[in-house]
């Protein structure tokens, strides 16, 4: 398969990061992930929305507008035959003499390649198990940057506990998953962080609020604590590649009664509806 760097198809092979390039030294850059359903972008243009909203964010201005990126990235999806799976794009700010402050000159670096890979059913079938962990990471956490240590760690923590995914919580208050949204529903209700600076506004937890409203079931974009959490009658994560994911257990306490809750399971339905909508798969 070709990567997109620039506006070049090339091979990977072919492919060369400069030692200095600052996404590499600094991770001074941003990245999208895309899900693609039978040849098709799954809420491609939101996705590439909140990347030139992260791009402004670090003050990094983009070389291309968001109709060329489209068209590049749908070419590369097509040369590589991309039948079912994800487009991974980052931008630099691109190589310059190693400073710390934005270099003066530099050109920022544009790369992307895809994959082939299944939507998740094993685990949106029969739920996965998450822990919980302190958040430790920035307050701009609404920027898609390549900065991921603070995330990495978390889920370090929560596969070497067993577990698939890391709740995280600033002092008690659930924020977001290390690398998804999370979402818990308590008496027929659906509650989820408010999309402020602590978490992503992630492109799946919008399309979950817009199902909430065909479904029938009302949400609030409220915080809740972890001990909210575990009292939760259902928890779910959301994200690009995990999708609707439910977790039945937390730490060492079963989710409700430690299978997929009937709300998730109508979401995850409403989910695959939508999917076929755009992408016709
Ligand atoms: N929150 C974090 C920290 C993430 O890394 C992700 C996705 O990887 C999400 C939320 C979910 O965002 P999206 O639904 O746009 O994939």
């Amino acid at each position: 398969g070709k990567i997109l760097v620039n506006d070049q198809f090339i091979s990977r092979e072919e492919g060369s990061i400069d030692i200095e390039d600052r996404g590499y030294q600094f991770g001074d850059g941003v990245y999208e992930v895309i899900r693609v359903y039978g040849g098709k972008m799954f809420t491609g243009k939101e996705h590439l929305t909140r990347l030139f909203e992260s791009s402004k964010k670090i003050l990094l201005e983009l070389p291309f507008t968001q109709e060329e990126l489209t068209a590049k990235l749908q070419e590369l999806m097509e040369m590589n035959k991309l039948h079912t799976g994800t487009i991974y794009l980052q931008v630099t700010r691109g190589a310059a003499p190693r400073q710390h402050q934005f270099p003066g000159q530099s050109k920022p670096v544009l790369t992307a390649y895809t994959k082939e890979v299944g939507r998740p059913e094993e685990g949106m079938n029969k739920g996965m198990t998450a822990t919980v962990a302190d958040d430790v990471r920035w307050l701009r956490c609404d920027i898609k940057s390549l900065n991921l240590l603070g995330n990495l760690l978390a889920k370090q923590e929560a596969m070497a506990n067993g577990s698939f995914e890391a709740i995280l919580h600033r002092d008690g208050t659930v924020t977001e998953g290390s690398s998804s949204n999370v979402f818990i529903i308590k008496d027929n209700q659906l509650h989820t962080h408010p999309a402020t600076n602590l978490i992503l506004n992630g492109i799946t937890r919008r399309v979950i609020l817009q199902l909430c409203n065909e479904i029938g079931l009302t949400y609030k974009e409220e915080a809740f604590s972890v001990e909210e959490l575990y009292a939760a009658d259902e928890v779910f994560m959301a994200s690009t590649t995990a999708e609707i994911m439910p977790l039945v257990q937390v730490r060492d306490v079963p989710v409700g009664d430690g299978k997929p809750g009937e709300w998730t399971k109508k979401l995850q339905v409403a989910f695959k509806g939508a999917i076929q909508q755009q992408c016709g798969e």
